[in-house]
């Protein structure tokens, strides 16, 4: 539909859930309430959406389940009440203030969402680091992007995805690994799916400890043990190095690193490696075959690689794979990460990690923090990187931290060995939580809450995991008196005293994080929301000249590092993550499931959507159930260095012996929490990305016996 034809009460909107980014439109009924299809305007979903997009207007159709009115309790002891906004903003900036003053500004932080519009983003990020004075400020993209975001600095230069989605029409090889995009980003695998059914000689390697959906038309699945994807990565890179099937013009010209890296593939031969990872020899060979004769070669990935203790060098190694091919910075080739948030990337772009600061600068750079400072006209930013998600709850824990702010995420679902994190929130000082729903387990620790706007409710703009920017418009009036996260986070720096939090609107904020990005690598300054209005949607950087976005980097083959070449690492393989052993046997693996997202807080709303899988289990292979007596549905019980759980078993012979695998999005339902998966994960983290390790942990499996 175009722009012109779009009646009053038709509006366009992105999805809120993954990051594929899929445009809507949406209609405005007359009794308030919206239906929405698929964009057929739009370039990344072409009118498609997914069960998830598909149901996205209930989500705020339905208010049964939303917070109204701010609430404040003075006291631990007290109930918490509801006051007006000016009360409850008064008093957390109070307290604020008073534990900055006594304990310094590390002992607040804040602790936000890869669902935030990047506005908000960008006012919570100035906020903590340009005047509270602090770098506390992390969120939940660390448990799903930052191992890609590290990798990407340092193969690349800096964190930028270098392909786009209209790359998948031009490749002819697909190594996806450690991602289920057929259930987790489906719009984007559709147009794989699509591709490969218009071109059958295109070959698609799958590399998963399961058989997925994505599995479906794999033309190679390499069900690999969990966690020895480095070895096989280096495996493939050994054989192609073999073939000569390598591009040595790019590796001589525009790489440092290959002399090393090729010594290390070399130190293990492909019988031994195809032994760890538990494939045959002759698979490996058939992928590397695969990717050696491809003319366009996109790795994808996602948590399977993300979320592990030794998960930037998985990243590393897979991107190796790319750059000792020259399949980068061409059409239908590149390393492709995908975002499992809809503006994890908007995130990234405004600085909005505990390590980063706006537009790609680096903050253990002097010169970068005082332009930035200089910019926001606040107080001098921390050299020291700020506390991440995982270590804000120790902190809690050990009192280094008295006040933590919740910004639209759930962490006592969402965060490995989540009843630390309970234990944390019990300790806490002062709990603040921003939410839309009354649902998220941290509610009932908070000292304030403060109701927020939903989707369609606010104006702002998110990044998808092309670099797209989408205008999301405001279509509808938030319940009650909530409010946009920006203007709350706004409001309440104003309350602290701060100057430069009085943006009229959501324009000015994004104006302002506009101007910041002038002449940095992704540059925006010359793009503003009417240009964004009026040609829908634009990748960074923006050309203002020419007026067009980017949709490839690094088509001159010069990278962000110093010297401009690419970085081929030569990483380890060794394995940091909590071994099997006698008294917990299986490899718990943890995931999504195809019609819910996160928490639930949103699609456990619609009831199509938890038709599709409607409680939490435990896939099981079936010779392991047989040796514990577990049959189909019954329950059995998991348990863990760190928890326990019961759930009804799923019977698969799709997941390998030895390994077990949970859906993450179940919490506590009804005061019963033992469903939560992260009852039993380990809150061990990779030692750059500081990302848990959600893939791999040891567990013992039985069958319930009443007491
Ligand atoms: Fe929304 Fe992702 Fe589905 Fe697209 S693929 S409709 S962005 S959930």
């Amino acid at each position: 539909m175009s722009k012109a034809k779009l009646s009053a009460h038709t509006q366009k909107s992105t999805c809120c859930y993954c990051g594929v980014g899929c445009g809507v439109v949406i209609n405005k009924q007359k009794n308030g309430s919206i239906t929405l299809e698929g964009d057929k305007t739009h370039p990344v979903n072409k009118g498609m959406l997914c069960s998830k997009g598909l149901n996205l207007h209930y989500t705020v159709n339905d208010k049964t389940d939303r917070l109204l009115y701010p609430q404040m309790r003075y006291s631990k002891s007290m109930p918490i009440q509801r006051v007006s906004w000016d009360d409850a903003l008064a008093r957390t900036a109070a307290v604020f203030k008073t534990f900055i003053q006594k304990y310094g500004p590390e002992s607040v932080a804040f602790y936000a969402s890869g669902q935030c519009l990047t506005e908000e983003y960008y006012v919570v990020n100035k906020l903590m680091k340009g005047f509270i004075g602090s770098n506390n400020i992390d969120t939940n993209s660390r448990l799903c992007m930052s191992s890609a975001v590290a990798a990407y600095k340092i193969a690349l230069g800096e964190d930028s995805v270098p392909v786009c989605y209209d790359d998948i029409e031009l490749a002819d090889c697909f190594y996806v690994t450690g991602a289920n995009p057929a259930w987790c980003h489906p719009i984007l695998w559709r147009r794989v799916e699509a591709h490969k059914a218009a071109n059958p000689g295109v070959k698609i390697i799958v590399v998963d400890p399961r058989t997925t959906d994505t599995c479906g038309i794999a033309d190679l699945h390499l069900q690999l043990n969990p966690g020895t994807d480095i070895t096989l990565n280096h495996a493939i890179g050994r054989v192609l190095i073999e073939n000569g099937d390598i591009d040595v013009n790019f590796i001589t010209n525009h790489a440092d690193g290959f002399e090393q890296y090729s010594r290390l593939v070399f130190e293990r031969s492909v019988a031994e490696a195809a032994q760890i990872c538990g494939i045959s020899e002759r698979d490996i060979r058939l992928a590397a075959q695969y990717i050696g004769q491809a003319k366009g070669f996109i790795s994808m990935w996602t948590m399977g690689l993300n979320q592990s203790s030794i998960g930037v060098n998985k990243n590393l190694s897979l991107i190796n794979l790319n750059l000792i091919t020259g399949h980068i910075g061409k059409p239908g080739s590149g390393p492709l990460s995908l975002t499992g948030q809809p503006n994890a990337m908007g995130g990234r772009e405004v600085g909005g990690l505990a390590n980063l600061l706006p537009a790609h600068r680096n903050l253990a750079n002097p010169l970068h923090r005082a332009e930035v400072q200089k910019f926001w006209g606040g107080t001098e930013i921390a050299a020291k990187p700020g506390l991440t998600a995982t270590e804000m709850f120790e902190a809690l824990n050990d009192g280094r931290l008295k006040a933590i702010w919740i910004m639209c995420t759930n962490p006592l679902t969402s965060l490995p060995n989540v009843r630390l994190a309970e234990e944390a929130l019990k300790k806490a000082k002062f709990v603040v939580v921003q939410e839309v729903s009354n649902k998220p387990e941290s509610l009932a620790y908070a000292d304030v809450i403060l109701p927020a706007a939903a989707w369609a409710e606010k104006e702002g703009t998110m990044t998808n995991s092309e670099r797209r920017i989408s205008y999301l418009e405001k279509i509808l009036d938030a319940p009650g008196e909530a409010l946009p996260d920006s203007e709350i986070i706004c409001r309440f720096a104003q309350k602290m005293g701060y100057k430069g939090f009085d943006f009229k609107n959501a324009t000015e904020i994004y104006a302002e994080h506009a101007k910041l990005t002038a002449k940095t690598t992704i540059d925006i300054s010359g793009l503003s929301y009417e240009i964004l209005k009026q040609q829908g949607t634009v990748q960074w950087p923006y050309k203002a000249k020419k007026g067009t976005g980017t949709p490839r980097l690094f088509t001159d083959k010069r990278f962000f590092t110093e010297n401009k070449n690419a970085v081929i690492s030569a990483v380890p393989d060794t394995l940091t993550s909590e071994l099997p052993d006698n008294s917990y046997p299986f490899i718990l693996t943890t995931g999504r499931i195809r019609d819910q997202w996160h928490t639930m807080s949103k699609t456990g709303k619609v009831n199509k959507l938890n038709q599709h899988i409607k409680q939490a289990f435990i896939e099981i292979h079936p010779r392991d159930a047989a040796q514990l007596g577990i049959k189909e549905g019954e329950v059995t019980v998991i348990t863990s260095r760190r928890g326990e759980v019961r759930v009804k078993a799923k019977l698969s012979a799709e997941i390998k012996q030895g390994v077990v695998f949970m859906p993450m999005h179940w919490g506590k339902i009804l005061g019963n929490d033992l469903n939560r998966v992260n009852n039993l994960t380990n809150d061990a983290v990779d030692p750059i990305s500081k990302e848990p390790d959600f893939k791999y942990c040891a567990v013992s499996v039985q069958k319930y016996k009443k007491p």
